[in-house]
């Protein structure tokens, strides 16, 4: 199949976990075991470098100490988009098993506050366990949803940033030669696929919502692994429609050198704002199918919008 011939394609992305060491050492690490010619940093993320795809670290002692992450190139894009500065408070609203948990963990170099919730128990128990093992000391792992988390609370207060990154269909997921899986959604009926995508639909934009509600959240980054217009674009226009005090961050600190961008026909209200959204295709870049948008909320000068 199209994604077998994809996951064939796809590097092996290993993201250095600068809590525990540094791109500059780990590149030393690889070059004496030999990797010298076979691996690049990568072009648009500093904290990431690129193999070729049989390459596997699952074993290597740098992987089992947590000094590198072994994530998909794509989704590295939420935590550099989010921009968190050092001491700033964030919920990272949907967080297990916590890679990009502890992805903004890192950048913020485990100053400031992250809140981390997830409804499914087992699986915040990965993410402790796992940013434990990256040396992440500035989360509080939070089970239970993030719908109903309270946007008043104190212990909120100085919360600006969120990462949000719900449940949604998998459609981009290609599965590694490592890790092959069934795609569900090829077998599907229209009609069934119709009504779960606008029920997946339905819920990320009540995550969206809910994390608006929030008195000084101005810098929200939504992501699916999707690559459906459904979860994707529409959202967006959704989300712009009703909540005029917020826009789309601007490209130029949305991943700018990024060429992929969102599909101006699948948001035609707001069709001039696709380039501000990023996409990723698997069969053309080299990583999963993805998909970014940064929502940004309007200073008291208030910008107008169309
Ligand atoms: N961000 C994670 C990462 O990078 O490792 C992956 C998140 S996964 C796409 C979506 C997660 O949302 C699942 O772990 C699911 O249990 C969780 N979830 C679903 N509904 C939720 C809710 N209402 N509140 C909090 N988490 C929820």
């Amino acid at each position: 199949s199209q994604k077998a011939k994809d996951a064939v394609l796809i590097p092996r992305y290993v993201r250095v976990n600068e809590l525990k060491t540094t791109v500059d050492k780990m590149i030393k690490v690889f070059k004496q075991e030999g990797y010298t010619f076979s691996f690049i940093k990568d072009e648009h993320l500093a904290d990431l470098l690129v193999f070729h795809p049989r390459a596997d670290f699952h074993d290597h002692p740098h992987y089992l100490a947590g000094d590198i992450i072994l994530q998909d190139k794509a989704s590295c894009f939420p935590a550099h988009v989010a921009q968190i500065p050092k001491d700033a408070h964030a919920i990272d609203a949907c967080a297990a098993p916590g890679n990009k948990t502890s992805h903004l963990s890192s950048l913020l170099k485990n100053t400031g506050r992250i809140w981390a919730f997830d409804l499914d128990q087992r699986r915040l128990n990965t993410l402790k366990k796992l940013t434990n093992k990256a040396g992440c000391k500035n989360i509080d792992a939070i089970h239970g949803s993030f719908l109903e988390a309270d946007p008043m609370d104190p212990k909120f207060d100085k919360v600006e940033y969120f990462l949000l990154d719900p449940s949604c269909s998998g459609s981009g997921i290609i599965s590694r030669l490592d890790h092959l899986i069934d795609d569900e959604d090829e077998h599907e009926a229209d009609g069934a696929k119709d009504e779960r995508l606008q029920n997946l639909s339905d819920f990320q934009i009540s995550v969206i919502e809910h994390a608006m509600k929030f008195p000084r959240a101005k810098r929200i980054v939504y992501s699916t692994c999707s690559i459906h217009a459904q979860e994707n674009e529409h959202v967006v226009q959704t989300i712009l429609t009703k909540h005029p005090d917020f826009s789309l961050a601007p490209r130029s600190s949305v991943l700018p050198t990024w060429q992929r961008r969102g599909l101006p026909n699948e948001m035609s209200l707001f069709n001039d704002q696709a380039q501000n959204v990023v996409r990723t295709l698997p069969s053309e870049d080299l990583t999963n199918g993805f998909f970014v948008a940064c929502f940004v909320r309007h200073q008291q000068t208030g910008v107008k919008r169309p």
